[in-house]
């Protein structure tokens, strides 16, 4: 059975066809620049296990434009992978905000009205996840079943105090404003990745999907996630690169009041902070340079961004009652040893110790590596984390 996984944003998406029975990725690609005047999109696509890849520069007056080209791309003598867009079943989205829903959704005229719904609570997000349900269910036949798999909805078992916020209730009620969390399909990707390595479905975890996009989460015994980092919209918690993270609520109005607008405001902790402010640049790579090259500015941020880490490990071993592992993933979790060091450094005390030599080994040969210390209590791991497949699983297990 072959799922289509499609990852929306407003001006592009990704897409990834899976073959279910091995879980292998077929063909994958992106669309961009949708709506501009020069689009492009990129498709690879494996045969015989070698990847090849091609590219169309094109004007796409809107998604389903694109989503024909893919389709086009999918179902080519050369370069396809299917005979036919008939053989794509099932489609699988990601919604980055899901609002109340728990669980994975089979696209019905109920589940489109709560995304827009929702679109005052994810204003960038939601939009263009229902343009994307839309321009698939205009350009695949309506046998194929669409489903909508959320970002929010693994934290959606957190406990009511640790989603609420203290202000007045009916900002609650009536407005929905309490913690939802992000990035929930990679969380729940690698903390059950990492139960089946250690084949041990009761752990204590803590996840730290360490991105451009940066959250933490702690997952209890059953795999519930309990608390997470990030907040009613991305800006809290940890340094990231380009947002601030956790703020006192009283410089947002210093800044209002030194004249700024919201929008103002908002470019500056969302695309103007976190490494970018700190260092000039979002991008870690930069910050191991100017650290390797004993840069004070640099040295700062990493020592800024560890110390954040570090303080939502201690709270969620608190939160939990303990751990039995940390894992690491997403672009600087995966590829990061410097900051990994950082991250765990001085936790020995709790039984956090790191490999040094397993945490800079590259080329791991595995989608899981192990890099603690043999004396150390805590297991810490890297794991590759792979949202479409999770999302195709989640597909799966509805059909
Ligand atoms: P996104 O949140 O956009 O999905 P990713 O998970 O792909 O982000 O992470 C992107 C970030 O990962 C980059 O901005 C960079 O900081 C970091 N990164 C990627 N490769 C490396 C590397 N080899 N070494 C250190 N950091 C890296």
């Amino acid at each position: 059975m072959k799922i289509l996984i499609i990852n929306g944003g407003s001006s592009s998406f990704k897409y990834q066809l899976i073959e279910m029975d091995t879980e292998s990725v077929l063909a994958k690609g992106l669309a961009e620049r949708i709506g501009l005047e020069q689009g492009k999109i990129t498709h690879e696509y494996w045969k015989n296990g070698e990847k090849y890849k091609v590219s169309k520069e094109m004007h796409f007056d809107n998604h389903e434009v694109a989503f024909k080209e893919m389709a086009a791309y999918l179902t080519d003598n050369e370069v396809g992978v299917i005979k036919s867009i008939n053989e794509v079943k099932y489609i699988g989205h990601r919604g980055v905000h899901g609002g109340k829903y728990t669980t994975p959704k089979r696209v019905t005229p109920e589940v489109m009205e709560e995304l827009r719904k929702g679109i005052p609570l994810a204003p960038l997000h939601n939009p263009a996840n229902i343009i994307g349900i839309e321009a698939a269910m205009k350009t695949f036949p309506k046998e194929t079943e669409n489903f909508v798999v959320f970002d929010t909805a693994f934290h959606q078992t957190m406990p009511e105090r640790a989603y609420r916020y203290a202000i007045p209730n009916h900002y609650y009620t009536e407005d929905r404003i309490r913690v939802y969390g992000f990035h929930g399909i990679s969380h729940k990707y690698v903390d059950a990745r990492t139960r089946r390595h250690f084949n041990n479905p009761h752990m204590k975890n803590i996840t730290l999907h360490l991105g451009n996009g940066a959250s933490m989460a702690a997952v209890n015994e059953e795999g519930h996630c309990i608390d997470t980092s990030m907040g009613f919209g991305p800006g809290d918690g940890l340094i990231m690169g380009t947002r601030a993270g956790n703020i006192d609520s009283t410089v947002i109005f210093f800044l209002g009041e030194k004249g700024l607008s919201t929008q103002e405001i908002s470019k500056i902790l969302n695309s103007e902070s976190g490494m970018k402010g700190l260092i000039g640049s979002p991008d870690a790579r930069d910050l191991e340079t100017l650290v390797n090259q004993n840069d004070p500015k640099g040295n700062l941020c990493l020592d800024m961004y560890a110390y954040r880490v570090k303080k939502f490990i201690g709270a969620y071993m608190i939160a939990l009652g303990g751990v039995d592992s940390l894992i690491f993933t997403a672009g600087i979790g995966e590829n990061s040893a410097m900051i990994r060091k950082a991250v765990c450094e001085g936790l020995e005390t709790f039984g956090i110790k790191i490999d040094p030599d397993k945490n800079k080994q590259l080329n791991h040969p595995s989608d899981i590596v192990e890099i603690q210390a043999s004396d150390s209590k805590v297991k810490i791991v890297i794991v590759a984390t792979n949202e479409e497949l999770q999302i195709a699983r989640d597909v799966l297990s509805l059909v």
